[in-house]
């Protein structure tokens, strides 16, 4: 009897376990497609992922705003895999340059419950939802250069931070950013890393994603291919480098210069490309009233969107504790974007890294206190 319920169980374990696997991992099953009939969009891109962004999380569940009269079209949510576009996803083309500004967007919504707990501070932003980027492809975000994937609900708004880390300057942002237990994307210039891998290693700690913006920042258009190549190459490995752990297959060209044939080798290299979709053109700017001004001025014409910022500039260091007040204030939420894995690194160039950088030895003890002039 005892063997008999034994087997009995095991049976209803097997059965669950197999029902429970075409329910999570074959959805298409659940749709009765034949699934030796894939769409054909999907066909003509064999290599394509059929989804690059992935919500992760989401909170508070009950907080979703829903901003009326906003186009169906525009939103990507895709926190439920088992309900597969109606239509099949438009086909996942190379990304295409394009000069086209983000589609206009509702009015900001109005202010939803308040965000995860965040010590000290009742009015934190905090982070409303994470996406989760298949970077498989070379996907382009950022509606100034692409148009590929649309995927902020109004009111919803991507920090990114470029040209760091710099001393005070960034620290101010990322305690800006802790204060309101939010995070952000940073794309570190390569030399800036190997000067300062301490500031940088913080950020990667806050939980802020780090891609990379090239070793000098050189504007790689009209630059031969290789040179663009190798630009790329010794930033993503002085990033790591200086992180010292896995980084983000992010990436951004230097004021968003996009030669086509370095497009197709980071998708090549399956490293996603950000333009933005609005540019605060902080590095204009001195007074950080100004950046304040810009950023919340374009985010009411637009919406939504991906807003580009230094955290290397002065103004724009000094602005970001208000900034988000201003956001939180707007009723803006902040979405947080992180990579699916982490990027790899090339060999050769990781060793070129190590070379300039003249790794630090294990004393780490500042010059003035090794070295001492006693007489003179
Ligand atoms: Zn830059």
């Amino acid at each position: 009897m005892r063997v008999a319920i034994g087997a009995c169980a095991i049976a209803l374990a097997i059965f669950a376990g197999v029902f429970g696997y075409l329910i999570t991992v074959n959805p298409a099953l659940l749709n009765r497609e034949p699934a030796a009939a894939p769409p054909p969009a999907v066909a003509a891109q064999p290599s394509q992922p059929r989804q690059t962004v992935t919500v992760v999380t989401e909170a508070p569940p009950v907080a979703v705003p829903t901003p009326v009269e906003s186009s169906p079209t525009v939103a990507q949510r895709t926190a439920t895999p088992e309900a597969p576009p109606a239509a099949a996803p438009p086909a996942p083309a190379p990304p295409k340059i394009m000069a086209q500004a983000p589609p206009p967007a509702a009015a900001p919504p109005a202010r939803t419950a308040a965000p995860q707990s965040c010590p000290g501070n009742p009015n934190a932003l905090g982070v409303a939802r994470t996406v989760e980027i298949d970077t498989t492809g070379g996907p382009g975000f950022g509606f100034e250069h692409f148009r590929q994937h649309d995927f902020l609900e109004p009111g919803e708004v991507v920090l990114t931070y470029d040209d760091g880390p710099w001393p005070q300057r960034t620290m101010a942002v990322v305690n800006a950013l802790a204060a309101h237990c939010t995070r952000a994307i940073f794309f570190p210039i390569g030399k800036h890393a190997t000067y300062e891998p301490g500031i940088l290693k913080q950020v990667a700690q806050r939980g802020h994603s780090v891609g990379s913006h090239t070793w000098s920042h050189q504007n790689l258009t009209g630059k031969p291919v290789d040179e663009g190549k190798r630009e790329i190459e010794k930033g993503i490995s002085a990033v790591a480098w200086a992180v010292g752990g896995p980084t983000a297959p992010f990436f951004r060209f230097p004021a968003l210069r996009h030669p086509p044939e370095l497009v197709t080798y980071l998708g090549e290299r399956n490293i996603a490309i950000f333009s933005t979709d609005m540019d605060s053109f902080d590095f204009k700017m001195r007074k950080p009233e100004q950046v304040r001004n810009a950023v919340m001025a374009k985010l009411k014409k637009f919406g939504k969107g991906i807003v580009l910022m230094h955290d290397f500039q002065q103004a724009t260091a000094a602005a970001t504790a208000d900034l988000l007040n201003d956001l939180k204030a707007g009723g803006y939420k902040i979405v947080h974007m992180r990579a699916r894995a982490p990027v790899t690194t090339i060999a050769a160039f990781d060793e070129e890294v190590r070379k300039d950088a003249k790794l630090p030895t294990v004393g780490g003890k500042p010059t003035s206190s090794v070295v001492r002039t006693v007489n003179e």
